[in-house]
């Protein structure tokens, strides 16, 4: 069975995104921790919480993904920003194991002059500080698509944060298609190579989660435009390799794609018939 669902707005809270999810056919679901280019997080509900753990028990949904805010940097040289990242990062922690055992995705960061280098430390550092040996959630590292000064453009940037992270059992990486894509991997025409490649420098056993987008720009644009999924230059085909892939099918698939909530549903009934097509 594919897990498949899409990136859902939390201003409604949990349950309110459980059955958005269910109104269109999806069996997990991505959502902002906060406001995506803000700071402050909306105080928990727990009834909202524990109505929702009850329906999505009923409803077959068994994982969820956070995702930070874009706003977060943990690589800025700059220390106010890294301290709003720890701060955001310890607060989003916590209130995650109200929902255990999920994954928790944010974008490493953009080095913004630096190098590299001293934005791997930086990111690293604040993994050292924020992670608990005690939390049930795993924090994902995404793949980003290079644009800027960002990192994770390619999978040793990842390796060298996971290598200096301590309770790197905790941490595992998100792949986002497009992003991947853009970075220029590529899944269009050589998708067992480049997992191949993931599984040489990082590991296929880190890889918790897919971004599932299509491109808007050719390979290697490092541009970061999604496209709705067959709409873009990875285009369907792939996409049906991808949900299939032995390595893959069994992940959680998020879309991110432009697209309104019936849009989505269009999308995951599309990749749902193409996961079943003998
Ligand atoms: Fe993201
Ligand atoms: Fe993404
Ligand atoms: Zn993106």
């Amino acid at each position: 069975m594919l897990t498949i669902g899409c990136h859902l707005s939390s201003s409604k809270g949990y349950l309110a995104m459980g059955k958005d999810a269910v109104k269109i056919d999806a069996n997990t679901f991505q959502f902002f921790t906060r406001n995506p280019r803000g700071a402050k997080a909306k105080a928990l509900d727990p009834k909202d919480i524990s109505a929702f753990l009850a329906y999505a028990a009923d409803h077959g949904i068994h994982k969820i993904l956070a995702h930070a805010p874009y706003t977060l940097n943990a690589a800025s040289a700059d220390e106010k920003i890294r301290e709003f990242a720890k701060n955001t990062f310890t607060d989003d922690l916590a209130r995650l194991e109200y929902t255990p055992g999920n994954c928790y995705n944010f974008h490493p960061g953009s080095h913004v002059g630096q190098g590299a280098k001293a934005g791997i430390d930086h990111i690293a550092r604040l993994l050292n500080e924020v992670l608990r040996p005690e939390q049930t959630t795993t924090v994902l590292l995404e793949t980003m698509a290079g644009k800027g000064s960002e990192i994770g453009r390619d999978f040793e940037e990842l390796r060298e944060i996971l290598d200096r992270v301590t309770l790197s059992d905790h941490m595992g990486v998100c792949l986002d298609t497009c992003h991947v894509w853009d970075g220029g991997y590529d899944i269009a025409g050589h998708l067992d190579e480049v997992l191949d490649r993931f599984d040489r420098v990082i590991g296929l056993e880190r890889l918790r989660a897919i971004h599932l987008n299509d491109s808007q720009n050719p390979l290697g644009a490092h541009k970061d435009r999604h496209a709705k999924i067959g709409q873009g230059h990875i285009g369907l085909d792939a996409m049906k390799r991808i949900i299939r892939h032995p390595a893959l099918k069994d992940l959680p698939f998020y879309l991110e794609t432009p697209n309104e909530l019936s849009g989505y549903g269009e999308e995951i009934r599309i990749l749902r018939e193409l996961f079943q097509e003998m």
